[in-house]
């Protein structure tokens, strides 16, 4: 079978990719060795993330340092085993979260975000999948008066990004969310935002419309890809499949496919886990809730109400530890009135994240039709849809919205 473009991987970014590419007129080829938006991009809290102007930084206050070096925070947690293997890497990322050069990473990721709801909804319309998507923002809680007095001024301090946001003191904030407990001092409600209430449904949705538009859908083990003279080839379950160009968007498996073709970009994984409770008594969430020191994110998803964790820094393979989820629970019971766990297991999900907290998007530097869109980190289902359009305009030759450079897979040495 010959396709104008393969593209590895089915998640949010791949399917983005796909549609993007399809618009212009390619028949492409999605490959995957699962189902659509099975993997990550299945298990996230489902923010479209436009108020995240400022990407996720390593922390470089002494007192957060101090707390995070106990390991006993519910936002933050590490295995301890892991942390030699992980240390230039986090090196490299505090590094890149230096005042200056987080302002030059915020500047870079800014194009993206701006646009990340526009390119959404685009899809969400084509794909009729309103019903996955609500548009009234998400609400960051506050369970002390200091906390929240240093999130209004954080969020003031925003006002150069136009942001729309309402500062909801506690009864405000409980005009919006009745079932939240009087732990809850205040809030923040990001408007720009929207939400989806269930993300992996998104992605299976968005591949449909690719499929509906003409677009083949094959199961296959990206890791056979080759290249020969001319193309590059894959041993698909249903036969070889050949193309000129070939996108990789594996997300955390990226590095499975770029490292057998020489090169050595410095992904690193933060694991994230997530569980789902009943609702109880008829109560709901009517927006996701993010509590800030606890590192969670409680959201109302079809499958009941999600808990989402923050960061755990541990190896790809290490066993599932449910530590942190537990450490998260606890304190979410005492916000929100949790029913049982809906799940036997947590589920659990690796971010891909570069240190410097942008994307590779782009062209392969030593390699003749190879692309790259992988690395999104906390903000994959955010900017699936904006970085499918801006490979798409890269690959067709056409003059992108936004400069690619900052994304360049040439920025790190490999
Ligand atoms: C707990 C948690 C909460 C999050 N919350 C949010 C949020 O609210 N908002 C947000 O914007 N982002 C969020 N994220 C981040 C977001 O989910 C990811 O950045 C995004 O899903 C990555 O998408 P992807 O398409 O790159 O990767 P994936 O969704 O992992 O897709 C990669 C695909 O490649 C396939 N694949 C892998 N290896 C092979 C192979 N060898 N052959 C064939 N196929 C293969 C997989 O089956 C998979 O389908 C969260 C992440 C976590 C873990």
């Amino acid at each position: 079978m010959q396709f104008q473009i393969i593209i590895l991987g089915a998640g949010i970014i791949g399917v983005s990719s796909a549609l993007h590419l399809q618009a212009k007129g390619y028949q492409v080829a999605l490959i995957d060795k699962a189902s659509p938006g099975k993997s990550t991009s299945y298990g996230n809290a489902g923010l479209i993330e436009r108020s995240s102007v400022i990407p996720y930084s390593f922390p470089r206050e002494f007192t957060s340092l101090l707390r995070y070096g106990l390991n006993r925070q519910a936002d933050v947690r590490y295995n301890f085993s892991f942390l030699p293997k992980a240390t230039p890497w986090l090196l490299s990322y505090w590094n890149h979260s230096a005042p200056a050069a987080l302002d030059k990473a915020a500047a870079a990721m800014l194009p993206l975000i701006e646009r990340c709801v526009a390119e959404h909804d685009q899809f969400v319309e084509a794909a009729k999948l309103n019903r996955f998507v609500k548009d009234q923002g998400w609400i960051e809680i506050f369970r002390s008066e200091k906390a929240f007095s240093k999130a209004k001024s954080d969020a003031l301090a925003l006002t150069k990004y136009g942001l729309a946001f309402d500062l909801l003191d506690g009864p405000a904030l409980r005009e919006r969310e009745p079932h939240l407990s009087h732990t809850v001092v205040g809030g923040v409600h990001w408007l720009d935002p929207k939400t989806v209430t269930n993300p992996g449904a998104l992605v299976e949705g968005y591949c449909s419309l690719f499929k509906e538009r003409g677009g083949k859908v094959l199961h296959g083990d990206a890791r056979t890809l080759k290249q020969t003279s001319t193309h590059w080839r894959i041993d698909s379950h249903n036969g070889v499949i050949t193309a000129p160009e070939v996108v990789v968007a594996l997300g955390p498996q990226s590095p499975d496919v770029y490292t057998k073709l020489g090169y050595r970009f410095p992904m690193g994984i933060k694991r994230g886990y997530h569980q789902h409770y009943r609702n109880l008594n008829n109560t709901s969430l009517q927006h996701p809730v993010c509590d800030t020191k606890g590192g969670f994110v409680l959201s109302q998803m079809d499958m009941g109400i999600r808990l989402t964790t923050g960061v755990e820094l541990a190896s790809e393979t290490d066993a599932v530890n449910a530590i942190q989820l537990e450490r998260c629970e606890k304190i979410a019971r005492n916000i929100f009135p949790l029913g049982e766990p809906v799940d036997v297991e947590p589920w659990l999900g690796l971010r891909p994240c570069f240190p410097d907290m942008k994307p590779i998007i782009g062209p392969a530097p030593d390699h003749k039709g190879l692309w790259f869109n992988f690395g999104h980190a906390h903000h994959g289902l955010t900017l699936g849809p904006v970085c499918g359009r801006l490979l798409s305009e890269m690959i067709a030759g056409d003059s992108p919205f936004t400069s690619p450079t900052p994304y360049s897979a040439s920025r790190f040495k490999y």
